[in-house]
C-alpha cells in the first residue's frame, strides 16, 4: 500500500505519518479490544475519555503548558476561533470594564499575512470594538503590496489598553513568520508584554502547532490551531487558554456584551471537559496516535532539530536557484517559514514544467496558494528528511538545466 503514496508536500490537509494511518485503520475496525471502531464507540465511554485525557497530557508534556492553562479541543479550525477569540476576550473585557463604549474598546491585529488579515475582518464584521491595526507588513514590503517580510519592532502601534492583542505565528499562504531566533528582528516582540502581562496575547498556530517549542507560551492567553496540518486530519481544533480567559460569557452579555453561541464560549468547553458535545472522535483519535509517536521520537526538541534541517536544506537549494536565476524567494530573508516555503520559477511557463516534473517524480502538493500562485513546499512534521531530500535532488536538476 505503501508504495503506492506519493510524497504530499502538501499545505493541508496534508500528509500523515503511514505507521499512524495504519494503526488508525485497526482502530476504525476495533478501538483497544472494545470490539467497536473509534467511530462507533461512545464518547462518554471510559476508553474514549482515558484517550482524550491521554491526548491532553501528551500535548501538556510537550509543550509544557504550565497549570495555569487549560487545553480544551473544539471544532470549527481556524477560521472558526476568528470569530470565538474575539467573543470570548470581548465578554472577558466588558466583565473587566462594564462602564467601556464599543468605541472605547479596542482589539489589536498584528497583520503579517493573509490569516491574520482575515482574522481582523471577521474581528470588524462581529463589531463590538475598534480593530486597531498594530502594524501591516505590506508597508514594509519590496512593493509595497505583499505579505513578505516582519516588520522592526518600532513599527508596531500597540494600543494603550486593548481587550487582546492578535497575531499569526506562521503565515501557511504567504510563508511568512516570526522568527524564533533570540534577538532576531524578526521576532514577535515580546517585550511591549513588560507594560501590563495580563493583555491576553492570543496566537493562531495553526500551520505551526507542534513543530517546535512555543517561545514564552507562558505569556500568551490563547493559542490555537486546527490539527490539520502537523498533527492530525481536519475536524479538531486545539486550545490553550489562560484560566482568566475563560469567563462567564452570559455575566458578560448581561452587561451588554454580545452573546456567545453556547458551543463557542471556552468556559462551556473546560467545564464539560471539551464533551459538551459529541467531539471529532476520529480526528481525536489519529491526533493521538500521532502525538504518542511524536513523544517516542523525542518530542519537540527532536522536531525542532528535524524540522531546521529540513528548511535549511530547502533554502539553501532556493538559493543555488536564485543565483543561477531559475527560482526568485517571496519571501524576505529573516522572516522565512519554516513551514512553508513559497518560491517563484522564473520564465514563462517554468512553473507549469517545474510542477509537471515534480509530479513525475512523485511529488505532489506543490502549487501555491490559489490567491499569490507559485510555488509552496509545506515541510510539516510528517514530512521526512528523505521526502525533503528528494525534493532537493529534483530542484538542483531543474536548476542544472535550465541555468543561465
Ligand atoms: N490560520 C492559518 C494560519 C491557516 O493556515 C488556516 C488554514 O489553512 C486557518 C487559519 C483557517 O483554518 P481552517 O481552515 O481550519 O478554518
Amino acid at each position: 500500500m505503501a508504495a503506492e503514496r506519493v510524497i504530499n508536500f502538501g499545505a493541508g490537509p496534508s500528509a500523515l505519518p503511514i505507521s499512524v494511518l495504519e494503526e488508525a485503520t485497526q482502530g476504525l475496525l476495533n478501538f483497544q479490544g472494545t470490539g467497536m471502531g473509534i467511530a462507533e464507540i461512545s464518547h462518554r465511554s471510559k476508553e474514549f475519555q482515558a484517550f482524550l485525557s491521554n491526548l491532553e497530557s501528551n500535548i501538556r508534556t510537550q509543550l509544557d503548558v504550565p497549570p495555569t492553562h487549560r487545553i480544551l479541543f473544539t471544532q470549527g479550525g481556524g477560521s472558526g476561533q476568528f470569530s470565538a477569540v474575539v467573543l470570548n476576550m470581548l465578554a472577558r473585557y466588558r466583565l473587566l470594564h462594564p462602564e467601556r463604549t464599543a468605541e472605547e474598546t479596542v482589539m489589536d491585529y498584528v497583520v503579517t499575512g493573509s490569516w491574520s488579515k482575515k482574522a481582523a475582518e471577521e474581528a470588524r464584521r462581529l463589531g463590538g470594538g475598534r480593530v486597531n491595526v498594530v502594524v501591516d507588513s505590506r508597508a514594509h514590503s519590496k512593493d509595497g503590496k505583499a505579505f513578505d517580510n516582519i516588520p522592526p519592532h518600532d513599527a508596531f502601534r500597540f494600543s494603550e489598553d486593548p481587550a487582546f492583542i492578535y497575531y499569526c505565528e506562521n503565515e501557511t499562504v504567504d510563508g511568512v513568520e516570526f522568527s524564533h531566533e533570540a534577538g532576531s528582528p524578526a521576532s514577535f516582540p515580546f517585550d511591549i508584554l513588560k507594560r501590563d502581562t495580563l493583555v491576553p496575547l492570543v496566537a493562531d498556530y495553526s500551520s505551526s502547532f507542534m513543530c517546535r517549542p512555543i517561545p514564552r507560551l507562558a505569556d500568551h492567553a490563547i493559542i490555537y490551531a486546527g490539527a490539520q496540518k502537523n498533527i492530525g486530519p481536519a475536524g479538531l481544533t486545539i486550545l490553550i487558554v489562560r484560566q482568566d480567559c475563560i469567563v462567564d460569557v452570559d455575566a458578560a452579555a448581561k452587561l451588554g456584551a454580545a452573546p456567545v453561541p453556547i458551543t463557542m464560549s471556552y468556559k462551556t468547553l473546560a467545564d464539560a471537559g471539551s464533551l459538551y458535545h459529541t467531539p471529532s472522535v476520529l480526528p481525536i483519535y489519529i491526533a493521538g496516535l500521532v502525538l504518542d509517536r511524536m513523544q517516542k521520537h523525542g518530542g519537540m526538541k527532536h522536531y525542532e532539530e528535524t524540522n531546521r534541517r529540513k528548511a535549511l536544506k530547502v533554502y539553501d537549494v532556493l538559493k543555488e536557484g536564485e543565483v543561477a536565476g531559475v527560482f526568485r524567494s517571496k519571501v524576505q530573508e529573516g522572516a522565512r517559514s519554516w513551514m512553508n516555503v513559497v518560491f517563484e520559477v522564473v520564465g514563462a511557463d517554468a512553473e507549469k514544467e517545474f510542477l509537471d516534473g515534480a509530479e513525475k517524480r512523485g511529488m505532489k502538493g506543490l502549487k501555491g496558494h490559489r490567491s499569490v500562485g507559485g510555488i509552496r513546499v509545506s515541510l510539516y512534521n510528517a514530512i521526512t528528511e528523505q521526502e525533503v531530500d528528494k525534493f532537493v535532488e529534483y530542484a538542483r536538476e531543474f536548476i542544472t538545466e535550465r541555468g543561465a
